[in-house]
């Protein structure tokens, strides 16, 4: 078979065809021209069209590489007169409008661009990183247009940071399905009612049922606006954050006033404070006892902690929230700062920390996805605006289709 028609077979031409090949050093360049009188589609309606108007001038794109060699298309875009749209260019079948390079090619970089870098991309098709943020983009708008939206019952709303820490975004995964469904910039109310209102909208908040958040985030009065019928849970992933930031917290000061001396004894005991008491020797257990012996703050820091985590393994209510009770007592009577305002943060939010016993959902799997877009980050030496990282994290995470390649 000539190169010819395998390429025309390829692209699966029919009102077009392949003049020649020419084989260069560094490329293959396919020159294509229209075939015959056959009929060709307008460029914006796809309607077929009788009047060609005029020939535009020669343009290339890329296609995926033949071996090693670059594969060029070339041709001369006709304009036609479509009925409908008066004088357009016409649709080449093998590329959107817009781009610059073949739909196959475009497709092959959208789907490694889930996996590498921008930059890294690039490289592999030898393109530069505009083109493949140019292609990702529009992926990703496709995808958000074409994207199946089936019912969401339970969502975990985050904020992730970009740029250390400086600038937030806040991300809604849907925590059944374990699918990104909506990035927003910025983490203020303003910024995330469009989930609940354009996103969303009021007949897919309705069924909502669980919303998974943390304490401290501006979120619960949008959903409590907006998705009336869901109930707000606090859930353990942060909710064990902030506790074990207490700990850290009293661990540091404490240190700071420690001698040397101690510092040492400590830092090397201080992980039998994490072991189950039956399973430590009797040479741990003394160490442990000179520990609890000087009733050092980290100690009772550490037992807090510890007695506070029972609290998940409750499956009645009411028991859960004697627990929470007594614990909250006892750790307002610690004389440990950090663990008071804990306290505090946990007594104005009770309804939707107790919830847990009856949702037992968690934002646990939200963890993972937030590390999946730190690494985006990292490995984009940090997107330098918001835009583009966004449409990274949605193109990564949020399991879009890609255009169908006809
Ligand atoms: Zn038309």
């Amino acid at each position: 078979m000539l190169i010819e028609t395998f390429i025309r077979k390829q692209l699966r031409l029919k009102a077009h065809t392949v003049t020649h090949v020419e084989e260069t050093e560094e490329s293959m360049v396919v020159h294509i021209d229209r075939l015959g009188r056959r009929l060709l589609r307008c460029g914006v309606c796809q309607q077929r069209c009788r009047e060609v108007h005029s020939t535009r001038p020669e343009r290339e794109w890329r296609d995926l590489a033949m071996r090693k060699l670059p594969l060029k298309l070339r041709y001369c875009p006709r304009r036609v007169d479509c009925p409908r749209c008066g004088v357009r260019v016409e649709d080449v079948p093998w590329a959107e409008p817009w781009a610059r390079v073949t739909s196959a090619l475009s497709n092959a970089v959208a789907v490694l661009a889930r996996e590498l870098s921008w930059q890294g991309t690039a490289r592999q098709y030898g393109l530069n990183w505009k083109s493949v943020a140019t292609i990702v983009k529009r992926a990703v708008e496709y995808g958000l247009r074409h994207r199946a939206r089936p019912p969401v019952h339970i969502i975990g709303i985050d904020e992730v940071s970009r740029r250390k820490g400086q600038v937030y975004l806040t991300v809604v995964y849907d925590l059944e399905r374990r699918v990104l469904l909506w990035v927003g910039d910025d983490r203020t109310e303003e910024a995330v009612k469009p989930f609940f209102t354009k996103e969303m909208g009021a007949r897919r908040c309705h069924t909502l049922r669980v919303v998974c958040m943390d304490m401290w985030a501006p979120y619960a009065k949008l959903v409590r606006e907006h998705a009336t019928k869901a109930q707000i849970l606090f859930d353990r992933f942060h909710i064990v954050k902030h506790l074990n930031e207490a700990v850290e917290e009293v661990r540091r000061s404490e240190m700071r006033r420690l001698s040397l001396k101690e510092k040492a004894v400590f830092k090397r005991s201080r992980w039998l404070l994490l072991k189950n008491p039956w399973n430590l020797t009797s040479n741990q257990k003394e160490r442990l006892s000179t520990l609890v012996r000087w009733n050092s703050p980290i100690v009772r820091a550490y037992y807090l902690k510890e007695a506070f985590q029972l609290f998940w393994d409750y499956k009645q209510p009411q028991r859960a929230g004697h627990h929470l009770e007594k614990w909250m007592r006892s750790a307002m009577s610690s004389r440990l700062e950090p663990f008071k305002k804990f306290v505090r943060m946990l007594r104005s939010h009770l309804d939707g920390i107790l919830s847990w016993t009856k949702q037992r959902v968690s934002n646990g799997a939200v963890e993972g996805m937030n590390n999946k877009i730190k690494s985006i980050s990292h490995r984009s030496f940090g997107f330098r605006s918001a835009e583009n990282f966004i449409a990274a994290i949605y193109h990564c995470c949020a399991r879009l289709p890609l255009p169908v390649e006809l």
